[in-house]
């Protein structure tokens, strides 16, 4: 393979193969992969503005049945530690978030063996009636696949009733990697890698706005991380032409402090942060019709992501008010809205408050500063 005609190739915006992507992970040095992706991203980026959000990641339920192998958060049914979140945790958690001047829930939970479709669409409606202005990015596809089986219904149905009570966007949640051989390893009874790309299919022909994921770092091989790669984009490339379809990827590494997958078979993270940069700009080579790539500096620090900026990343996510699932695996970073802003200015850019959609918003004049203090 030529590694000049394959960037080529990828500097036109053109669908680089799995193989010739991994050719070039395997075999270009890191600054050139991240002049190429920089290039491109600078193609939907013309100003030097890095986005960020202000949101807070609200957990429904730990309670869960997929019994995932990277996950110390979840709880067997009837475990003294399981929950099911109240409407006054919730109402306390929003008013919080509106005072750090943030404006929506990132709302996940487990697998809850006895909540279907009607507890979440009572949930969301209930939500918006208190707070008609706060913004649901909720659930994920295998959520959805979930509900889907308890309710013997199809996606379609479940996403049309769920948007319908309030749902504003579905987090691409839950990707880890899509090929069926780790899922079997890692996260068995979660939703295959079909029914993944199935439920963001149906998103995105209901012109629900979506994103996508990639944990990365565990038992998946080089050629199953891109085939991921190459999932997502052909799900992109079908989506209506007026729809946003994924309007983000976010790769991220697996945290496995303390994980089953540790203790019982071994697997550590290796992930160097010049791997995780790596990953970000062959991310942006590979594709070509995302318009954002988010850093996520929560998995692998602020150095690394700020190098990412200079690699095809446009995005530092959110502050995340509240995290449990990630940082409950050892992720140990936090942010402050100042602190985000300080970071994205360290890097040479300019910080820019977005909404989900990945629109600007000004930041609000009254906001009070998150102390950090878990
Ligand atoms: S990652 Fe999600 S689906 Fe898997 S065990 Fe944890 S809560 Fe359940």
């Amino acid at each position: 393979m030529n590694p000049d005609l394959i960037l080529k190739s990828a500097l036109q915006f053109e669908f680089i193969t799995a193989g010739e992507g991994q050719y070039l992970f395997e075999h270009v040095p890191t600054v050139e992969l991240m002049y190429v992706a920089n290039e491109m991203r600078k193609v939907f980026h013309q100003d030097n503005k890095v986005t960020w959000i202000i949101d807070r990641n609200v957990n429904t339920t730990n309670v869960c049945i997929a019994n995932c192998k990277f996950c110390n958060f979840y709880r067997i049914p009837g475990h003294a530690d399981s929950y099911v979140t109240s409407i006054d945790q919730y109402k306390q958690k929003i008013e919080e978030t509106f005072r750090f001047g943030g404006e929506q829930l990132l709302l996940q939970g487990g697998h809850h063996p006895e909540l279907g479709l009607s507890f979440y669409t009572t949930l969301f409606r209930e939500l918006k009636k208190l707070y008609p202005e706060l913004k649901l990015h909720a659930l994920g596809p295998p959520e959805v696949a979930h509900i889907t089986k308890l309710e013997n219904s199809t996606h379609r149905e479940v996403l049309e009733a769920l948007m319908e009570a309030g749902l504003d966007s579905l987090p691409g949640a839950g990707a880890e990697i899509l090929h069926d051989r780790v899922r079997r390893l890692i996260s068995k009874g979660k939703c295959s890698g079909r029914e993944w790309l199935d439920v963001m299919r149906v998103a995105h022909q209901l012109h629900l706005t979506t994103s996508a994921t990639m944990m990365f770092g565990h038992v998946e091989t080089l050629e199953e991380r891109f085939q991921h790669l190459v999932w997502i984009r052909e799900v992109q490339d079908e989506k209506p032409e007026d729809a946003k379809g994924f309007i983000a990827f976010i790769p991220w590494t697996f945290q496995d402090a303390d994980t089953m997958l540790l203790r019982i078979k071994g697997i550590h993270n290796k992930v160097t942060a010049e791997e995780y940069i790596r990953m970000i700009a062959i991310s942006r080579i590979m594709l070509p019709n995302i318009k954002n790539i988010q850093a996520s500096w929560l998995t692998v620090g602020k150095e690394a992501a700020q190098v990412c900026l200079h690699a095809g990343a446009n995005d530092f996510g959110s502050i995340m008010i509240e995290e449990n699932v990630v940082s409950a695996a050892g992720a140990p970073y936090r942010f402050t809205s100042q602190g985000i802003q300080d970071a994205i200015r360290e890097a040479g850019f300019e910080p820019q408050l977005r909404n989900q959609q990945y629109e600007y918003r000004e930041i609000p004049e009254m906001m009070e500063q998150q102390v950090i203090d878990y």
